[in-house]
């Protein structure tokens, strides 16, 4: 039998961000590792984290690797990515929903441009709180880390994280167990149950969970997965599956989190819910599971929208009606339409309001976020005000 997970402390939701090789991966290995002497982790080697180049060779992609532990205050789940195109759209798809965030940067090398930009995205997706790991400090020269740590501070502070603990480290060395830097590690883990609160969760609000994906598991059935965005779930309630194709409803016979069973689920969780008499087929990406008529799905709603700047990586031109971007709401990526209302034309730098046609409905509610991307660059960032039909 599965072991079952046991609700003691508060879950927090937290990944690593950064630029590509500044250390990341080994970071998140050395984290379970320091972990599992004081039984908070398993051990997650760092080749089972970096499926990424593995899963290139077979042609398959893995975009994002989850792994779990416990420090003596709360349960994290943490998220690492390979690849910088996986962090933008993780992020902004909500794939990814970080209560807090590592940033990891080489000692070394200092502020790169993915240190900048996933900053950015962190800000503009609502990251509410950053912890540096200066990394690589084990053959760094003080004097430059002391240089890098300033320039961090100072990008993080311009960016509304004014706050942030830096904390330097060496995942290698604490991976190779050398005392001394999986002490680095302890005390980062400090700084990130210290610095990071735990947010406000809705539980009292009607389940919803937007799918991240589906899978089969032999003999049981079809499982779903996702991070709950508010209320709660358990074996016995009947859910329903709208938006991004034709929907279902059906009875949860099971809820787990890192493979473990659980009571409930409950808004912030990672969850799998075992679906009775569904097919994998019928599980999608971008549908949620709601409570039974809580939600329905909308081809057009209104919105404001934000043009980004040349500058913050958007447009250089401005925007007219029929443009067409790709949407980025909740896990969810839809081509979209859009219509501006009361103006003809829109500028990089402006705030305007359209109305949007989505190539396929979604459940939606007003102040939802999202994003919208062209040619591999987010272009906008957009509020919604109003579902329309
Ligand atoms: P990622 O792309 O940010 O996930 O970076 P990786 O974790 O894959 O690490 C990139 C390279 O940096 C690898 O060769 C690691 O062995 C090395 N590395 C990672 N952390 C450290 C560290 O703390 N010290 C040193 N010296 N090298 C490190
Ligand atoms: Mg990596």
């Amino acid at each position: 039998a599965k072991k079952a997970f046991v609700r003691t402390k508060p879950h927090i939701n937290i990944g690593t961000m950064g630029h590509v090789d500044h250390g990341k991966t080994t970071l998140t290995a050395a984290i379970t590792k320091v972990l599992s002497e004081s039984a908070g982790a398993d051990h997650v080697p760092f080749d089972r984290i970096d499926r990424a180049r593995e899963e290139a060779a077979r042609g398959i992609t893995i975009s994002i690797a989850h792994v779990e532990y416990e420090t003596a205050t709360r349960h994290y789940a943490h998220v690492d990515m390979p690849g910088h195109a996986d962090y933008v759209k993780n992020m902004l798809t909500g794939a990814a929903q970080l209560d807090g965030a590592i940033l990891v940067i080489s000692a070394h090398e200092g502020v790169m441009p993915q240190t900048r930009e996933h900053v950015l995205l962190a800000r503009r997706v609502g990251v509410a709180h950053v912890v540096v790991a200066l990394n690589k400090a084990d053959g760094a020269d003080r004097e430059l880390a002391d240089l890098v740590e300033l320039e961090v501070r100072e990008l993080l502070a311009e960016h509304g994280y004014p706050d942030s603990p830096v904390v330097r480290v060496s995942g290698l060395r604490a991976l190779e167990d050398d005392p001394v830097w999986t002490a680095s590690v302890a005390e980062l883990l400090r700084a990130v149950d210290e610095h990071v609160p735990v947010p406000e969760r809705y539980t009292d609000a009607p389940f919803l969970l937007p799918v991240e994906g589906g899978l089969s598991v032999t003999g049981r059935g079809t499982v779903a997965t996702g991070s709950i965005e508010q209320g709660r779930v358990a074996v016995g309630d009947t859910v329903e599956a709208v938006g991004a194709g034709p929907g279902f409803t059906a009875v949860v016979t099971g809820v787990e989190t890192f493979g473990k069973t659980m009571e409930y689920g409950e808004a912030g969780d990672n969850a799998a819910l075992l679906l009775r008499g569904v097919r994998r087929e019928q599980v999608r990406r971008g549908q949620v599971l709601a409570a039974v008529g809580t939600q329905s799905a909308h081809h057009r709603f209104a919105a404001r929208v934000h043009l980004l700047t040349a500058e913050e990586g958007g447009r250089r031109t401005s925007i007219g009606d029929g443009y067409r971007p790709q949407l980025y709401i909740r896990t969810a990526d839809a081509p979209g339409r859009l219509r501006l209302r009361g103006a003809e034309r829109a500028r990089p730098g402006e705030t305007v309001d359209v109305e949007v046609e989505l190539g396929t409905a979604l459940a939606m509610r007003p102040g939802l976020g999202f994003a919208m991307r062209e040619g591999g660059r987010t272009v906008a960032a957009g509020t919604m005000t109003e579902p329309l039909d």
